[in-house]
């Protein structure tokens, strides 16, 4: 079923199908894990293809290490296929989206919602990590209409005290300023349904938010919980699982406060190990999930029924 229909959009995209969009559609879509009477359904939204991750990808590690880490995780470098997986949870309720993906045209969303049998209508809720552009896009399109009318937004109260200052806009470098301008973007058409939460609240029957900082200023992890069964949704604290938790170390690009995500990063990990957690992260590959085992100086993530 996925050749055929990689095969109708090939012929009628034709040669402007990207290499990375048709990847993109390979293998699982949706991957679904029990967590007591929540479900947890990941939901792939596409990746991006990064030609050489051995180049500004890991800020302090050479080339020849990253190349070596790839290879020894089996894959043929130096091209990194990044995804984007979201959660969304089934409740008694509704459906609750921990982060909304890209909502760009290239965004495998909507559609493998539809797919999976996930109805937007259905959602009651949105709960944020954090504000970076691949897990707010969706909340609105490109015309600044709301994507999820009537739906309240969670929002960490730390994230949003940053992204809304206009002396954190100021004083941070140039480069950041259209991440300032796109979060007022994607919350404009939500006033006065923005709720801001602090780590440690229960933000839903189940839903815990957790502290977990360093890849942004208020970014936090969710953790399930229902009868015996647990979930941690790491969200960006913990980016491709070949990478960074094999060097926890290392410093993905897009971590704004280096130290401070490696101690997270860490503590997380080291959380996981300790209560047999399974995990899923955002820019884990399909079915980005796991548990998390030590291996050498840092972890590794494997099957969750291993
Ligand atoms: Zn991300």
């Amino acid at each position: 079923m996925t050749v055929d229909r990689r095969t109708l959009l090939a012929a009628g995209a034709g040669l402007a199908l990207a290499p990375h969009a048709a990847s993109a559609q390979q293998g699982p879509q949706v991957h679904r894990i029990p967590v007591g009477e929540l479900e947890a359904i990941v939901v792939h939204d596409g990746s991006a293809l990064r030609p050489d991750a051995t180049q500004g990808f890991v800020m302090n590690a050479t080339p020849a290490q990253v190349s070596a880490a790839m290879q020894a995780a089996g894959m043929q470098g130096p091209s990194l296929d990044n995804p984007f997986n979201v959660t969304v949870v089934k409740t008694p309720r509704g459906l609750i989206m921990l982060d909304v993906g890209r909502g760009i045209p290239a965004s495998r969303m909507r559609a493998n919602m539809q797919a999976a049998g996930l109805d937007p209508a259905q959602v009651i809720m949105i709960a944020h990590t954090h504000f970076h552009g691949d897990h707010i896009g969706g909340l609105a399109d490109a015309n600044g209409q709301a994507l999820f009318p009537n739906v309240p937004v969670l929002v960490p109260e730390r994230e949003w005290a940053f992204w809304n200052d206009a002396g954190e806009e100021s004083r941070g470098p140039e480069a950041r300023r259209p991440a300032f301008a796109n979060v007022r973007a994607k919350f404009a058409p939500y006033q006065g349904r923005v709720q801001q939460f602090r780590p440690g609240a229960e933000i839903a029957p189940g839903i815990m938010a957790i502290a977990s900082e360093g890849h942004s200023p208020g970014h936090v992890s969710f953790l399930l919980g229902s009868g015996n069964a647990q979930l941690l949704v790491i969200g960006d604290a913990v980016n491709n699982p070949a990478f960074f938790m094999t060097n926890p170390e290392w410093i993905p690009v897009f971590d704004m406060d280096p130290p401070k995500a490696i101690e997270t990063r860490r503590q997380l990990l080291d959380r996981a190990v300790a209560d047999r957690l399974a995990v899923i992260g955002y820019h884990f590959p399909m079915p980005a999930t796991g548990r998390v085992e030590r291996a050498g100086n840092g972890y590794r993530l494997v099957p969750a029924n291993a």
